[in-house]
């Protein structure tokens, strides 16, 4: 719905700054109205539809997505930046797998019981209500939907705020949701911002009964003192700083490969990216090598080019985050192994918001650049002597989120794996998910856990019941 007088802002393409579209921010009397449409969906036949027809409905909105894949496909990489290939390989498809994913699980999903000789103990599962869901830019649908389709599979009407960065896919999905036969008011639509626009209006909102929230430490903690003095669950998906560990005897090829992706995917703009990567000594500087010929071969270009695998960052003010990270870092003494700048490209790409992949060496370990979150193409590479300095150098961190361990001896990366202080540790590996794993951060990488029964958990209002025999 189009509301007279809204106040609108830019969506703006990040590949060469230009307008894509004017976008209606939702004020404060609209997210009462979303909000309210929500509730009514919820009390309605949403709320008590059997679950196995929930599941049918999911299906056919992941059937749905996939059936307009070049259009969100299309839109993504607009709002973006981010290369087609990409787009086309991960974001949408996982979107119709979260949907996927939600419906088979909640058509299986048990429940609990206990029972003695004298009591019969058992949950039931019920709605929460109407949950509010507050995304980033980096994935935009693939981490809205994550969120999505379990808060319905449980039988919640939702109120989402995508990104104000990428607005497009969010509301592409509304006419999906129309189109697979979800009733009005079960998946509504707000746009904006956060301080003082749609993310606060949302946050504090007496008829919102949970928050998902997916982006900055910083912005869950506001979220957090913001949802306080109405007592609402919080799941928090939250920002990293995350480590790799490459021993000598890794398999040195698919390493350096593995390492390319988990630091340049998506222009190094995934919560999951790593940003500081420890390499035994004795293949220290033959590794930076390797991810320097990496780093050379990356394509950066146009994003509607197949060819391209590199894209811009989001925004000129994330870009200015980045370049300024990058000073820091010659400013703290580091090493520039390659990068530190601004590609050219002498046409309107020069107007958008590409950074040079970047590689970076010889930082003390308390460097701000060690420490924060930089969120773009670029790592710090550092030596270790032996297993115990690495574990120790890596879980040297407020964050928590993802670590990787690479190595031929499975022993040792089980044991180092599972002494890492983050959500998940991958052995060999970077960015394989299994959707029904717990998913999620320690530290200040955020709170709880979602993914396959931790969502459902987190959507659903358990209630035991008692019996007496
Ligand atoms: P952000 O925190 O700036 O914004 C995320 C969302 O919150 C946006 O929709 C924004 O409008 C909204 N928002 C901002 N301030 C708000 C407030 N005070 N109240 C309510 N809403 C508010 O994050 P971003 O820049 O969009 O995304 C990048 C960050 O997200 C990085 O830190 C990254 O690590 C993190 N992230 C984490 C995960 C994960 O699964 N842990 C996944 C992706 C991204």
């Amino acid at each position: 719905m189009e509301r007279r007088g809204a106040v609108t802002f830019d969506d703006v393409n990040p590949a060469d700054g230009s307008v894509i579209a004017q976008v209606c921010a939702a004020d404060r009397g609209f997210v009462d109205e979303a909000v309210a449409a929500a509730r009514i969906a919820v009390n309605g036949e949403w709320g008590a539809m059997p679950v196995r027809d929930r599941a049918t409905a999911l299906y056919r909105v992941a059937s749905a997505i996939e059936a307009r894949s070049d259009c969100f496909v299309a839109a993504e990489v607009a709002d973006t930046g981010k290369p087609v290939a990409l787009a086309s390989r991960l974001d949408i498809p996982r979107a119709a797998a979260n949907f996927r994913v939600f419906a088979d699980l909640i058509k299986t999903a048990g429940i609990e019981a206990f029972h003695t000789e004298t009591v019969l103990n058992y949950a039931v599962r019920k709605p929460l209500g109407v949950v509010g869901i507050i995304t980033p830019w980096n994935l935009p649908l693939l981490l809205l939907t994550w969120k999505v389709a379990p808060a319905l599979a449980c039988g919640n009407a939702v109120v989402v705020k995508p990104s104000e960065e990428t607005p497009a896919t969010a509301t592409l999905l509304a006419g999906v949701m129309k189109e697979a036969g979800i009733p009005d008011g079960v998946y509504n639509v707000v746009h904006g911002f956060g301080v003082g626009s749609a993310g606060e209006f949302l946050s504090t909102h007496a008829g919102i009964d949970a928050i998902t929230f997916t982006g900055e430490s910083s912005t869950g903690a506001a979220i957090m003192a913001a949802a306080a003095p109405t007592v609402k669950p919080v799941s928090f998906e939250l920002g990293g700083k995350n480590a790799a560990i490459v021993f000598a005897d890794c398999d040195f090829e698919e390493t350096a490969d593995g390492l390319a992706e988990a630091v340049f995917l998506n222009t190094g703009q995934v919560c999951l990216c790593a940003e500081r990567v420890y390499v035994e000594q004795s293949i220290f500087a033959s590794f930076v090598e390797a991810l320097k010929r990496r780093a050379a071969a990356l394509i950066p270009g146009w994003p509607m080019d197949t060819a391209t695998t590199l894209g811009p960052l989001i925004s000129k003010e994330h870009r200015s985050k980045v370049l300024s990270y990058y000073d820091l870092a010659r400013a703290e003494g580091a090493t520039v192994v390659t990068g530190g700048g601004i590609p050219r490209f002498g046409d309107a790409r020069d107007q958008g918001c590409y950074v040079q992949p970047t590689l970076l060496t010889g930082l003390a370990e308390d460097a701000r650049c060690v420490k924060e979150e930089i969120f773009g193409p670029v790592c710090h590479i550092a030596p270790f002597q032996d297993e115990e300095e690495a574990i120790r150098m890596a879980n040297d961190t407020k964050y928590g989120l993802a670590a990787s361990v690479w190595t031929s001896n499975l022993k040792r990366g089980h044991r180092v794996a599972q002494q890492m202080k983050a959500g998940i540790a991958w052995v060999n590996c970077w960015f394989l998910r299994d959707l029904r794993t717990p998913f999620g951060g320690a530290g200040i990488s955020g709170i709880g856990r979602e993914g396959g029964m931790h969502s459902l958990n987190f959507y659903s209002e358990l209630n035991n019941i008692c019996v007496k025999l």
